[in-house]
């Protein structure tokens, strides 16, 4: 808003100038644009504002759970930085940029900064979005200033080499010719690029390592990737099963646990959690045993830091009774399937609602699976389904709290469809008519439906008898569910 109001003032002024307007209406305009200037702060932006000034604490490899590939591949290239006469021996052109590629929270700015550490380099970190202006070329200016102030900086530390670490590189480093409107992120990139082309030439003693970071490599614009620039690419990925309990060891080692807990139980809870949530998972628990005022933290504080950091803080509104019911009913119905299913597969069952979910059933992953099969991805949709068929079949009707799950078995539909596992074999979804999709994702979801509803219609009464004690407790764990499964079948 405030660039179009001072556009329009500086174009009547222009326009009146032209004119050879009258002179009060010029001063009054002229005025009016000052103060326009004044109170919106439209001022030429500082070209060398970016990079963090303030000492980051150095911090070692160990510090880092898991992402032992990564590790390994940036510890390679990181020998180029310390052992130059071995790289020029051997005629090896030095390396001039490190690409950390993965999802976030999962430590590519640790790696970065245990980079500096190891090789005793100056260390500075910027993020892609710093260098982004409405202004022409004050972009392009950072850039060639950031290089100069990391050449600068590591002289005054009298360091040998310097590491700038580029977060969200993609917003700097992004495709050219996006950007129709102006041409500021491509006068940027090209600058980068002329940078990156300048280092470890021209008798330079320092060796400058650029470490860029992103999650979104495909948005990346070639010329950054080409060797010569970008020369290695180290992929950080969630971590695995035993990364994640190296993780929780060691945000935990600064924590009181209550002796004999297993992290690795703990480990196994949270598939999919970034080194970033396991982070937050440790703080949580400890947050949550400080507020029932014990000195130790148990394994419940843990487990139910899981919940907090999977789903957010517990809420304090309260359904009414027959809401509650249907929500026990509802999550019951999951939790049936899935044990149905998977024996052993639940974890814990709850009605108290967190963040956006009224109730919640957590499924533990006998281990981390990198690919599915068609079973498997159909048996995801079935436990998905068990919670609509269950408030049908107890209830008679169905409710809206069903809505997140459908959607989520639309999108395991789409995946068997996309990976060629559905009856349409090999297919191109992008290339699919509409209606045919629609059709095979309704075949998909509904031949599971049909077998839920076969499974839970002779479950009704342990339906019942499940939601009864999910509501007396508000939450139980996968064993208790377990017991009282077996006591129905005995007295059955
Ligand atoms: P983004 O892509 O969002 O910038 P990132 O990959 O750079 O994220 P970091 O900033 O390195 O992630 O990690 C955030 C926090 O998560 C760290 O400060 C640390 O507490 C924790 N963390 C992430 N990964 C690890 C790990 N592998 N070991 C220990 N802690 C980790």
């Amino acid at each position: 808003m405030r660039e179009l109001l001072a556009g329009v003032g500086a174009a009547a002024l222009v326009i009146l100038l032209y004119y050879e307007s009258s002179l009060i209406p010029l001063i009054f305009l002229g005025a009016l644009f000052l103060v326009l200037l004044r109170f919106t702060g439209l001022k030429a932006p500082p070209v060398n504002t970016v990079g963090r000034v303030a000492r980051v604490k150095e911090i070692s490899f160990n510090q880092i759970g898991g992402q032992e590939v990564a590790k390994k591949e940036l510890l390679e290239a990181l020998d180029f930085v310390i052992k130059p006469q071995q790289i020029s021996h051997m005629g090896i052109r030095p390396l001039k940029g490190v690409m950390l590629v993965g999802p976030p929270g999962t430590g590519k700015t640790l790696l970065a900064r245990a980079a500096a550490g190891y090789t005793g380099s100056s260390f500075i970190s910027v993020a892609g979005s710093e260098f982004i202006e409405m202004y022409a070329g004050v972009g392009a200016q950072r850039v060639r200033q950031l290089f100069q102030r990391c050449r600068k900086k590591a002289q005054k530390e009298r360091r040998n080499s310097a590491i700038l670490f580029i977060d969200e590189i993609d917003i700097l480093g992004g495709k050219r010719g996006r950007h129709s409107s102006h041409l500021e992120y491509d006068q940027t990139l090209n600058q980068l690029l002329v940078e990156m082309d300048g280092l470890g030439g021209g008798g330079d003693d320092l060796h400058l390592l650029v470490i860029g970071a992103t999650n979104r490599p495909e948005a990346l614009d070639e010329a950054l990737l080409r060797p010569g620039r970008f020369d290695r690419i180290v992929q950080v990925d969630l971590p695995d099963l035993e990364g994640r309990e190296q993780i929780l060891k060691l945000h935990l080692h600064n924590k009181p646990l209550v002796e004999g807990i297993s992290l690795e139980k703990i480990a196994r809870e949270t598939f999919g959690f970034s080194g970033a949530h396991l982070e937050s998972l440790a703080n949580e628990a400890a947050i949550l045993a400080l507020r029932e005022e014990r000195k130790t933290i148990a394994e419940k504080h843990l487990l139910e830091a899981v919940d907090k950091v999977i789903l957010g803080e517990k809420l304090e509104r309260k359904p009414d009774p027959e809401e509650l019911w249907r929500i026990a009913v509802h999550e019951s119905g999951h939790a049936l399937v899935s044990e149905a299913l998977k024996p052993g597969s639940v974890s814990q069952v709850t009605i108290t609602p967190r963040g956006k979910a009224l109730g919640y059933v957590r499924h533990r992953p006998e281990r981390d699976y990198y690919l599915y099969t068609v079973e498997h991805l159909e048996e995801k949709i079935a436990v998905l389904l068990g919670g609509a068929v269950s408030e049908q079949l107890v209830l008679g009707s169905r409710s809206t709290g069903s809505l997140s799950d459908f959607n989520q078995a639309v999108e395991i539909a789409k995946k068997i469809i996309a990976a060629g596992l559905s009856g349409l074999g090999v297919v191109s979804v992008k290339e699919l008519p509409g209606a045919l999709l629609h059709r095979t994702i309704q075949q998909l979801v509904g031949a599971r439906e049909k077998w839920v509803a076969e499974l839970l219609s002779s479950k009704i009464e342990l339906i019942e008898e499940v939601a009864r004690l999910v509501l007396e407790k508000e939450k139980i764990t996968g064993e208790i569910l377990r017991r009282q499964i077996s006591a129905h079948r005995q007295a059955c």
